[in-house]
């Protein structure tokens, strides 16, 4: 590609809305352009570096036996009304109508396509399992879309689906499908872990993510010092280890605690120690409400809260709430004379520990202290509730809990008869008998891998595309193309390296040199060939992009270099 008649506006500026730093070098090298909130032009360049990372992607579920195709973006409202997602996904799901006032969603995931597609054309263990997938773009209303290509509104995802007559078929490809992911992300170049998950609205059980570690992410990863456990710390269970202290019992006391109602004000005025307090927060669990207590130290999960009551809906009550049904504010709640018949107590396994605790009286700056479990309050459920924390036990027994950020680049779930049981995709079975399929559904996100990989792979002058994604893989400056020697030998190095296969890109740009260096340096195409003033003597310059060495050697040496 010769530059002169190419399409890769640079920009000196950093753009003001630019929030990170791969977002400021795909704007400023040319790559990609914003049309409206989270909605991207992908520039010639930026369209090579997404088409290295879907043949990658391509080239290792083709491995993992997984068939390519492509489905509609646009699907039918009937299809997520089976499905009953069509009232559950919320605002996220882009809804429109037609001209005949019939209701359709734009895909933001495919399981309900796919499934309507398979349950049309399967219906005998024989022709199971099969897996399909295709590249194709998805639309999400994302409430925050951010950080560039990282969370847009539309966005490129591979999603794969497979279908299975029983679990240990769907255990295989799920493995199969763990490890074309692995390779995914270990040939793209990038630091990643594989973390247990929560299959939050997709509603299956073994779920995987896979988190490229970055400091942008908005994923918590905790991992363990020791072991290759790691999981989302919205899933990351807690031991239950806690030791009950031998202290003997005390008799229960209310105390006043005016104006305290942050644990540790409370904890301080009594001169007790925040682990002895409990956090008393009232949730509304779909329509039930529940008091969650954790201990002082802790944070409530409400993912944890909501996968215990297998519910759709969690979130924090009002402080009204708090006063009509508990009879005060937020900081002086408790378990104490509560009618369990109308609200549930649910209790960390820590809490249960604590012996002599403090909490509200549920009375406006009164507190209990020597709260004892059982005697004072009894918890509908004991279960773990809360947040891991950095420097618990790992929950795999082995070493110390740490956490870092990730960005989520890929997830694969065993999602079961979810889909297949509301949609009615059955099987025959060996025995004649009909069978919901079971099912998995696997997505990498190919356009936020652009971003993922523009994060960690640059410095201070721009990219440093590694080689599986760069857009090219020599670009061939030539210093001053109003030189005859100079553009002769530019356009022979280019035609020669081109016949090898190799993508080059000619800068035969009349601009000036410095201008030339500063654009290569920010594209951050691997290799540097400059053709400058010793082209008479067929000597060039070879400088690779990820070091500051420029060395001097013959068009000959060059082309047995490349
Ligand atoms: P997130 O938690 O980041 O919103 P998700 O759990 O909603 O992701 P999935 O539904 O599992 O994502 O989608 C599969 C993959 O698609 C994700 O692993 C991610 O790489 C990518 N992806 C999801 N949402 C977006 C988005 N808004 N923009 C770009 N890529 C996305
Ligand atoms: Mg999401």
């Amino acid at each position: 590609m010769r530059q002169s008649n190419f399409f890769a506006p640079t920009l000196r500026e950093v753009p003001a809305d630019a929030d990170t730093k791969s977002q400021q070098l795909l704007l400023r090298a040319g790559y990609i352009r914003q049309n409206a909130a989270g909605i991207y032009s992908y520039l010639p360049l930026g369209l090579k570096v997404l088409k290295n990372i879907e043949n990658i992607v391509r080239d290792e579920m083709d491995k993992a036996g997984a068939v390519e195709l492509l489905m509609p973006a646009l699907a039918p409202a009937e299809l997520w009304m089976e499905s009953e997602r069509w009232f559950s996904y919320g605002p996220e799901l882009m809804r429109m109508k037609d001209r005949h006032n019939r209701d359709f969603a734009l895909g933001a995931t495919h399981e309900e396509v796919v499934t309507d597609l398979i349950r049309n054309e399967i219906n005998t263990y024989k022709k199971l399992p099969l897996t399909v997938y295709q590249i194709q773009n998805k639309f999400r209303d994302e409430k925050r879309p951010r950080f560039g290509l990282l969370r847009g509104r539309e966005f490129l995802m591979k999603d794969a689906y497979s279908f299975h007559s029983n679990k240990e078929s769907l255990d295989d490809v799920y493995n199969k499908m763990f490890t074309a992911y692995s390779n995914v992300f270990t040939r793209l170049g990038l630091n990643f872990r594989a973390v247990i998950a929560d299959s939050g609205a997709m509603g299956g059980k073994d779920t995987h993510e896979f988190m490229v570690l970055s400091e942008i992410g908005e994923d918590t990863i905790a991992y363990s010092d020791t072991s290759s456990y790691a999981a989302n710390i919205e899933m990351a269970p807690c031991l239950n280890n806690y030791e009950k202290s031998i202290d003997e019992i005390l008799t229960l006391e209310e105390v006043e605690t005016i104006d305290k109602r942050s644990i540790e004000d409370v904890a301080s005025y009594l001169g007790l120690e925040t682990v002895k307090c409990f956090k008393s927060m009232l949730f509304k669990v779909d329509e039930k409400f529940v008091l969650v207590l954790a201990r002082g130290d802790h944070e409530v999960n409400d993912i944890k809260l909501k996968n215990l009551y297998s519910a759709s809906n969690v979130e924090l009550a009002t402080e009204e709430d708090a006063k009509r049904l508990l009879g005060a504010n937020f900081g002086s709640l408790g378990p104490i004379n509560i009618d369990t018949n109308k609200i549930d107590i649910v209790a960390d396994n820590a809490v249960a520990a604590i012996v002599n605790a403090c909490c509200g009286a549920n009375k406006n700056d009164y507190h209990y202290t020597n709260v004892n479990i059982n005697r004072d309050y009894k918890p509908t459920i004991v279960a773990d509730i809360r947040f891991i924390k950095e420097g618990d036990a790992s929950p795999d027994g082995q070493g110390i809990v740490k956490f870092a950020k990730g960005i989520e680049v890929g997830h694969i779930f065993k999602l079961g008869t979810r889909y297949s049981e509301y949609m009615k995709a059955n099987f025959l079975d060996e025995n004649g008998k009909q069978q919901p399929m079971i099912m998995g559904c696997y997505g990498i996100g190919v356009s936020r891998l652009i971003s993922a990989i523009a994060e960690t792979c640059n410095d201070e002058k721009g990219l440093v595309w590694p080689n599986a994604v760069a857009p090219f893989d020599v670009h061939v400056v030539v210093v001053n193309p109003k030189d005859q020697d100079q553009k002769e030998l530019g356009e022979k190095i280019y035609e020669n390296l081109m016949s090898k296969k190799c993508k080059v890109l000619l800068d035969d740009r009349n601009e000036r040199p410095g201008v030339k260096f500063a654009d290569a340096d920010l594209i951050g195409i691997p290799v540097r060939v400059t053709i400058g003033k010793k082209s008479a003597e067929n000597i060039v310059e070879f400088k690779q992009r990820t070091s500051d060495e420029v060395i001097e050697i013959t068009v000959e040496e060059l082309y047995n270099k490349i």
